[in-house]
């Protein structure tokens, strides 16, 4: 039978019954008052014997709700394991014995140890040999050093399921089983998990004891203050969408969640191309490579993380302003725990979606799983973006310290230099300077992105028929030989398409620009009056060449090559070309990549 908790009364860590040293650590760590999570499991922890299931999610503060009193408890004068923690992954077994090191810096005796596959099992078998207080491990390495008779669990008091949910999600039942078996019977058991679910509840009934049911916030729902918005972005703009809504947001520290490795390689190699402070993280990377990506992103040396769902798993931060899900994952549980990575720690967090027209009627599905609604946003325009950043960097540049003496001595010969320049021309100047690239991103190609209808009315399951077809249908995508290298911008297309069809007002859609070359659409019904009006026309003395331009290949849903022939072979030349153009300039921005621009880095 399951008990819910009684309402606790506030109460301070030195109220709970702290020791001074455990008090001590707990100052040390900026902790002030308990977290919800803490004032319902402390109390019950150092008090009554009672076995508990606390509904919370990661970044509630449950590991210091188990960590404090279970060091707190420890008899260190024994030589015995007397807790175990069992939780999903190795980085949070580190990130545990890490928090619980920094809870008992000052119970000179508590040893603690985690034990985690991918290292070692001699060095952990040496370890515990010397005699371990608190064993912190993943299930797989422990069940194998129960085996070889290195961990000894017979005086184990406490056990501590940690990320119960993710234990089971990745095929950790036989084994929690397995481990739980060896535990004697008069021991306490914790469970967190995020969601409840029914092996959860199996796990809580063949195992637990009359346990006390804690829910921090709503079961299965995510955190409180995470904020769900979604984008409406036609497939093809999903790219264009998430580098506007990243530059959008210059101090944006998120996770792109993508669907396969793939994928988030894709992502995140164009994000780097484009002078992004990107990195992926996926299963086809090495431990040595993931550790590595997960310490950079950690320290923030990374601002976006492009990740599988189950290479995130271990990667514990806080203080995410976005989750951005590329696309939707098909388990609406992992909406839950993608978005329940943000809002954490009492902050205010985002979770952000690129939903494709098709993918529309999973929202109101999502809406009832979380609880929330969810709410459609605009993607920012060009204009929007470039204010943002500019008045970002101004910001910053009001703030910025001046006082070392070392620049003095250069001022006076910059002064003499720039002595003709009156204020506003300097600043002028100093603006075009940092953001000639990025500007020359948005100035032209403010409004790129194909339309999509803008009301979601109509989504949430009515299916409004016809809704968006004058985008997808009464348009024609034609390709021209002349890209922004030429000085070839919208203005210049829709002078060049005015002057050449006498002035009659011609529909134009979505125009996309690359360097050499562009795309626009035409209104079907002008289609072929523009080709030929165009290919008699010159652009400062060059011939202009325009054709009916083959879809991408990625934009057929069925990936069939519908066209087989010239044209076609002509888009992946091209492609292949912007691709080593890509290469060329990679290698050639490497060094000046590192130019650091307000928030993101951008590739001059
Ligand atoms: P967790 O849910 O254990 O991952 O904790 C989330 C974050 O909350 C961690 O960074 C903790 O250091 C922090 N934290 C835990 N307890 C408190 C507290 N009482 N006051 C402030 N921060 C806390």
């Amino acid at each position: 039978m399951i008990t819910f908790a009684p309402l606790m009364l506030k109460r301070s860590f030195e109220e709970m019954g702290f020791t001074p040293g455990i008090l001590k650590a707990i100052g040390e760590l900026g902790f002030e008052m308990p977290m919800p999570v803490q004032e319902n499991v402390i109390p019950l922890m150092l008090g009554e014997e009672c076995d508990i299931i606390a509904l919370a999610q990661t970044g509630t503060g449950k590991t210091a709700a188990f960590g404090l009193p279970l060091v707190q408890v420890t008899d260190t004068e024994s030589d015995k394991t007397q807790s175990l923690i069992l939780c999903p992954t190795r980085e949070l077994c580190m990130q545990i014995t890490s928090d619980l090191a920094d809870y008992s810096k000052y119970m000179g005796k508590l040893r603690i140890l985690a034990v985690y596959g991918g290292a070692s099992i001699d060095n952990q078998i040496r370890a515990l040999k010397k005699g371990v207080h608190i064993i912190v491990a993943t299930p797989g390495r422990l069940i194998d050093l129960i085996g070889r008779g290195a961990a000894k669990l017979n005086h184990v008091s406490s056990v501590i399921l940690d990320e119960a949910d993710e234990m089971l999600n990745m095929g950790f039942l036989d084994s929690i089983n397995e481990i739980l078996e060896e535990i004697p019977g008069g021991r306490r058991t914790l469970l967190f998990s995020a969601t409840m679910s029914n092996e959860i509840a199996s796990i809580a009934k063949k195992y637990m004891h009359n346990p006390v049911e804690i829910t921090i916030g709503t079961k299965n729902a995510t955190a409180e203050n995470v904020s769900h918005n979604y984008y409406l972005v036609n497939s093809r703009d999903k790219y264009k969408a998430l580098k506007r809504l990243a530059d959008s947001e210059p101090d944006i520290y998120g996770i792109i969640f993508c669907r396969t490795r793939k994928e988030t390689q894709e992502i995140a190699s164009m994000l780097i191309d484009d002078g992004y402070n990107a990195d992926a993280l996926h299963g086809d990377l090495s431990q040595a490579q993931r550790d590595t990506v997960m310490q950079k992103f950690r320290v923030r040396n990374l601002q976006l993380l492009v990740a599988t769902d189950v290479a995130a798993r271990g990667l514990d931060v806080d203080d995410l302003t976005h989750i951005i899900n590329y696309n939707l994952p098909d388990d609406l549980e992992v909406y839950t725990h993608r978005s329940g990575r943000t809002g954490r720690a009492g902050k205010k967090g985002i979770s952000v979606s690129l939903i494709s027209p098709k993918d529309r009627s999973n929202i109101s599905q999502i809406e009832r799983k979380v609880k929330r609604p969810f709410k459609m946003m605009k993607i920012p325009s060009g204009s929007e973006i470039c204010n943002k950043q500019l008045i970002h960097w101004a910001k910053k540049l009001e703030m910025v310290e001046t006082e070392h003496k070392e620049i003095e001595r250069y001022l006076p010969e910059i002064e003499e230099r720039l002595a003709g320049l009156d204020k506003e021309e300097l600043l002028r100047r100093v603006v075009s300077l940092q953001f000639d690239k990025f500007l020359d991103d948005y100035r032209y190609g403010g409004e790129l992105l194909s339309p999509v209808p803008e009301s979601d009315e109509g989504f949430r399951g009515k299916n409004k028929k016809g809704a968006g077809r004058r985008f997808e249908g009464e348009y024609k995508r034609l390709f021209i030989n002349l890209g922004k290298t030429d000085g070839f911008f919208p203005e210049q297309l829709i002078e060049l398409i005015n002057s050449n069809t006498r002035g009659r007002k011609i529909p134009i859609g979505k125009i996309d620009l690359l360097k050499t070359f562009s795309f626009f659409e035409i209104e079907s019904a002008h289609v072929a009056e523009v080709i030929e009006a165009l290919n008699n026309a010159r652009f400062n003395d060059r011939k202009v060449s325009v054709e009916i331009a083959q879809d991408r290949p990625e934009e057929h849903a069925d990936g069939r090559d519908r066209e087989k022939g010239k044209r076609k072979d002509k888009w992946s030349d091209r492609r292949k070309d912007k691709r080593s153009d890509r290469k060329e300039g990679k290698r050639k921005d490497r060094k000046q990549r590192v130019v650091t621009y307000p928030g993101l880095k951008h590739r001059r």
